[in-house]
């Protein structure tokens, strides 16, 4: 792959094409946006754009060879001048062992390439003591380097770390090309299925590509009416599990709340599950259930605060509970 493959963002790649054509690409940048729509493959492809063999004798814009030795690395991320931290163990964040590491790194010239890159991705899971550290990192950024921190709640980042770097905002993609872009993907589905998953995907099309999602958003519903049977029972797998499970409820609210608002099923996203909404939306008002999305959507920003499972299991039931009447008579739903 390279930045001219990159659907979606072209005002972006113009950007960081005339970053690099001036010599002026920023040392910080900052790629805020929705989970899963492409900021990543774009900082890794502007990664193999910095220290591609072949830049300069393309006759195309600048933008990477995806041919070249140090393309090939950094698509395997065994090139040793760019560097990929994501958060990791079960707190899931990225700790200051890592950054003291990656510190080390970026302060040796270039091995064997142009420009030393880290890319931090989910950068707003650092942990405090190592955004602290990290800031030092950019308040004097070691010579050559470029730092791209990826986030898709660039507003839980210190604002320290924010102001530092330079931020490009990255929007969904518009739902007609996702549907075409799915539709070269996945040959042969019906136009009903495509549209489901262009949908779901919100505009998001890592998501979209993931063979998996309609599974996901199967599973999402029936742990949905789990917690509404059963809060005691465990139903996340991990932490990860536990938050991308929120994205999920707000889209089961959203659908709710517009068959209760409408009553027109032609407006569900998950129209195939029409008959499952059209149950629980007859148990709530709506007023109930914009007050759940909003409940929803608040403990989903708590989620880094490392919740206890069981408490937030029987609080989203009781949530549930509060809204919907025949709920509380106990699972019929399940
Ligand atoms: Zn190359």
């Amino acid at each position: 792959m390279a930045l001219r493959e990159i659907i979606g963002h072209e005002g972006i790649i113009n950007i960081l094409r005339g970053y690099i054509r001036k010599e002026r690409l920023p040392h910080a940048l900052l790629f805020a946006g929705d989970e899963g729509i492409g900021k990543r493959l774009t900082a890794i492809n502007l990664a193999k754009t910095l220290n591609c063999h072949a830049l300069g004798s393309m006759d195309h814009d600048i933008d990477c060879c995806d041919e070249c030795p140090s393309c090939k690395k950094i698509d395997k991320m065994i090139h040793p001048d760019v560097f990929l931290l994501k958060p990791e163990g079960p707190a899931g964040q990225i700790k200051i062992d890592t950054i003291r590491k990656l510190q080390e790194s970026l302060s040796y010239r270039p091995y064997e390439g142009r420009r030393k890159v880290a890319i931090i991705d989910d950068a707003d899971l650092l942990n405090p003591p190592a955004a602290n550290a990290f800031l030092s990192t950019l308040e004097e950024p070691p010579e050559g380097s470029i730092i791209i921190l990826i986030s898709a709640r660039p507003d839980m980042l210190l604002e320290t770390i924010r102001s530092r770097c330079q931020r490009l905002n990255f929007s969904p993609l518009p739902l007609k090309s996702m549907g075409k872009l799915i539709k070269d993907r996945y040959k042969g589905l019906d136009n009903r299925h495509l549209l489901l998953l262009a949908e779901l995907a919100g505009g998001r099309l890592g998501h979209a590509l993931n063979d998996d999602l309609i599974a996901q958003r199967n599973r999402s519903l029936d742990i949905l009416l789990d917690i509404l049977g059963n809060p005691s029972k465990d139903v996340w797998k991990d932490k990860k599990d536990m938050e991308d499970w929120f994205d999920w409820c707000c889209l089961w609210l959203r659908d709710i709340a517009v068959l209760k608002a409408t009553a027109n099923p032609d407006l569900l996203i998950n129209k195939d599950k029409e008959v499952k909404i059209r149950e629980l939306s007859n148990e709530m008002e709506l007023e109930g259930i914009l007050k759940l999305s909003r409940e929803i959507y608040n403990i989903k920003r708590l989620l880094n605060f490392n919740l206890n499972r069981p408490i937030t299991l029987y609080y989203i039931n009781l949530l549930f509970r509060q809204t919907g009447r025949k709920i509380e008579q106990g699972g019929q739903f399940n």
